[in-house]
């Protein structure tokens, strides 16, 4: 068995894997897709100390990191259950199992998506999910947010003193985010909200996005917006349908965790955007990552392996 089996093979699980395996102990890490959201991502400007770099490059860095360590990476496979007898299980689509004294869950999230026409096709180009990755991108230009939850709401203020102009549209009839996000919202003097706003298409010239269209659910009619860009901000889907009835949960799916990155199963840790930890970003994963690796080798060391 593994001293560590580290589940998922993102920015968190790959500073998991390189934590532990400078510990010298035994460490396995299985990936649906080594890279995780990283390989997704065009430019990037905020991973601290590299000035740029892409999703492409930066995953290939990280194998490359991974690799030079011993650590078996187990690519292309789906975990699909956890369970615990004096080791623990995890078995995988394929029908394998690995087992480990010590699990570290690190299985991201993903974008819930509009499923509209345009989205995949200017997605990077225009189609955005992330403010604080990609706001400064639209600096002076006009854009749109989808969504009007907290996140919503907090990534129009964000994005409000970025852009020249924000448009909020939300599906319900009134806005569902705090009220005191709301009324810093309304206060601002560049961002619209328009409810009751069903986004029906994203339009572009084949390179670039270039605006929008919604129907107002009210009296049917169809509308277009002039954007550069539009933020999806309808929900960050974190993937542990697998773990259900194993791990506390939040509503949201997320795994609850604490400041060391313990679950509610003793051995079972977890990190990155998979968890509660907040802000969903490449260097706050790989952060979490290696810290619930040390603190999971802090727990095989007391239990004696
Ligand atoms: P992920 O990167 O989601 O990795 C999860 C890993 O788990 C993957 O290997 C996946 O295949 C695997 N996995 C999932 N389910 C299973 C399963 N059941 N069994 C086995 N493996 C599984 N952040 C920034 O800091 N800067 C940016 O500029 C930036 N831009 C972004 C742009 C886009 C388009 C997106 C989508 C995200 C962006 N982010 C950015 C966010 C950043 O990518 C994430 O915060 C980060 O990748 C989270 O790392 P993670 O390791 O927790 O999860």
């Amino acid at each position: 068995p593994y001293d560590l089996l580290i589940v998922g093979g993102g920015p968190s699980g790959a500073a998991a894997a390189i934590y532990a395996a400078r510990k010298g102990i035994r460490t396995g890490v299985v990936a649906e897709r080594f890279g995780g959201q990283v390989m997704d991502t065009l430019a990037i400007e905020n991973f601290i100390s590299v000035k740029e770099t892409d999703g492409a490059k930066l995953a290939r860095s990280l194998e490359e990191h991974v690799k030079s360590y011993e650590v078996d990476i187990i690519n292309n496979q789906r975990a699909s259950r956890l369970s615990q007898d004096d080791l623990f299980h995890v078995e995988l689509a394929s029908g394998a199992t690995l087992r480990s004294k010590a699990i570290l869950i690190a299985t991201g999230a993903r974008w819930r998506e509009m499923n509209v026409n345009g989205e995949q096709q200017y997605r990077g180009r225009g189609v955005a999910y992330c403010p604080h990755c990609d706001g400064p991108l639209f600096k002076g230009k006009a854009v749109a947010v989808i969504g009007g939850g907290n996140s919503g709401v907090e990534a129009a203020i964000d994005l409000a003193g970025i852009v020249s102009h924000v448009t909020l549209l939300e599906f319900d009839s009134k806005l569902r985010a705090d009220a005191v996000l709301q009324k810093k919202l309304y206060s601002l003097p560049n961002v619209t909200v328009i409810t009751s706003a069903l986004t029906t298409e994203v339009h572009g010239d084949g390179q670039k996005m270039t605006g929008l269209s919604y129907t107002n659910r009210l009296t049917n009619e169809s509308h277009h917006l002039a954007v550069a860009g539009v933020f999806v901000q309808i929900g960050l889907l974190p993937n542990t349908d697998w773990l259900k009835d194993t791990l506390n949960l939040t509503n949201r799916g997320e795994i609850e965790v604490n400041s060391r990155g313990e679950t509610s199963m003793a051995g079972v840790f977890a990190a990155g955007d998979v968890t509660t930890a907040p802000f969903k970003q490449i260097i706050i994963a790989m952060g979490e990552g290696a810290k619930a690796s040390l603190a999971a080798f802090d727990y095989l060391i007391r239990q004696g392996a």
